[in-house]
């Protein structure tokens, strides 16, 4: 095997593969090695909590691209494997047990682990994260003995989760520290409307509670949650959906600015010299954030950052300005988001709720920063331009769900 490539990509998950992918389509001609610490090869991670937790979709249509598709292409694919040191001097990295890697240029997209609870209990066999095909799979290997499950966290991997378990019939209480769901990425209107939603599917959802410790048994199995007030909410199985973190520590051990995430520039740059980072663990400025430093957790910022890399290393000046976008399917409701509500100073309510399809609008300074369209496509693709145009709209015809977006005139 060979222990030199021109490009050498750590991490197989969207942003990985992506980056290998486009660097084909793009004409590159060197070697390329795309690394992963998964046993799989590259698969879609948005059915994890949908489809294929529910048993609808198998493993081999989640797949991001056919398992012949990565030797075709020349790009030598390596599973199983762990990067655990780089040597940004040398050009060298260093996988678990010792084999050294040399690499021309380096893609770090390494995505993040699950944060997991830390209390008593936590470690308890019956404790499962969302994040990874092998964690649902232990999930799904324990359903048929489960009647009972509580999810920590009501962001949206708990919540779909949540309602793919109902759609089980299994019986399902959800815990959520604050006192609304989604409350990190969307407004109260739109969190009243899914607490609704997930009541009404029969989930006893739990705002405000926090988890003290978990209870198990004298087999080491989580038996219960036991709440900070007091109250224990009897469980045969733990789901944890409490956001992640940043797998980024080999790239900071060897001196590469960051914090929450690896530092980037606007084509992907890490402070280290030859060294790009992309997808969920690169911290970026993003123009539809207020131009505030963040990561995006979502398959648009994966696929995008990671064309962006590719062009650069293809000598191309593509700055990283696209509009973010995102989707989550709970029950029969498909919530498509488009643009970041961060800093908004005033919140629109397009369309009834209670008809289940309408969109919630966020606006600064009289401008739409960013939509959540509930069984609403249309004002997500309308949306998504009065985004990118940014001129303030009149708010009476921008409330009225009869007037296109694209026709509501201007403030
Ligand atoms: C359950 C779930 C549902 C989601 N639903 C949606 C959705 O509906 N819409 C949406 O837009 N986004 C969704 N997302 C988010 C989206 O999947 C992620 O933003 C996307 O996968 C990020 O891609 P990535 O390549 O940065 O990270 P990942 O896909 O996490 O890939 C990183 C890979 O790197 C590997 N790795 C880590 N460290 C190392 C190392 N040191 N050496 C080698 N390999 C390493 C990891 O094992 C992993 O395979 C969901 C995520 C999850 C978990």
């Amino acid at each position: 095997m060979q222990d030199q490539y021109d490009i050498v990509i750590v991490g197989a998950g969207h942003a990985g593969a992506q980056a290998a992918i486009c660097l084909r389509q793009m004409g590159f001609a060197g070697s390329v090695a795309l690394i992963g610490a998964e046993d799989f090869p590259p698969y879609e991670r948005p059915p994890l909590s949908k489809d294929y937790l529910a048993g609808d979709r198998p493993f081999e249509r989640i797949l991001l691209r056919p398992p012949a598709f990565w030797p075709e292409r020349d790009i030598d694919l390596q599973l199983g494997k762990r990067v655990a040191a780089v040597d940004p001097a040398a050009k060298l990295l260093t996988i678990g047990g010792g084999t050294q890697i040399g690499y021309g240029q380096l893609i770090w997209a390494a995505g993040g682990t699950p944060r997991m609870l830390d209390c008593q209990g936590s470690n308890a066999r019956n404790v499962f994260a969302v994040r990874a095909r092998s964690d649902v799979d232990k999930i799904i290997a324990r359903l048929a003995d489960t009647q009972s499950v509580a999810i920590i966290g009501g962001g949206y991997i708990g919540l779909e989760a949540a309602a793919v378990l109902r759609k089980l019939g299994k019986q399902v209480t959800l815990i959520e520290a604050l006192d609304r769901v989604l409350s990190r990425v969307a407004g109260p209107s739109l969190s009243a409307f899914f607490e609704d939603e997930h009541r009404g599917h029969g989930v006893d959802l739990r705002t405000g509670y926090t988890v003290d410790h978990i209870e198990t048994d004298e087999s080491g199995h989580a038996v219960a949650v036991q709440c900070g007030n007091g109250e224990r909410i009897a469980a045969d199985m733990i789901i944890v959906g409490i956001g992640i973190i940043a797998q980024t520590g080999p790239l900071i051990a060897a001196g590469a600015a960051g914090g929450n995430g690896v530092d980037v520039d606007e084509f992907c740059r890490t402070s280290l010299p030859d060294v790009y980072a992309i997808g969920d663990c690169a911290a970026h400025g993003n123009p539809f954030a207020n131009d505030r430093v963040i990561r995006l957790e979502s398959v648009q910022n994966a696929n995008d950052q990671a064309k962006i890399a590719a062009s650069h290393i293809m000598g191309r000046q593509e700055p990283y300005h696209a509009v973010p976008w995102f989707w989550s399917n709970q029950y029969d409701l498909r919530l498509q988001t488009v643009g970041l509500s961060l800093d908004y100073d005033q919140e629109l309510v397009r369309g009834d709720p209670a008809s289940r399809s309408f969109s919630v609008i966020y606006l600064r300074g009289g401008k739409v920063i960013a939509l959540d369209c509930v069984n609403a496509t249309k004002d997500y693709v309308q949306g998504r331009k009065a985004i990118v145009d940014g001129i303030p709209l009149a708010l009476d015809e921008l409330a009225d769900p009869t007037i296109p977006i694209k026709e509501v005139a201007h403030a």
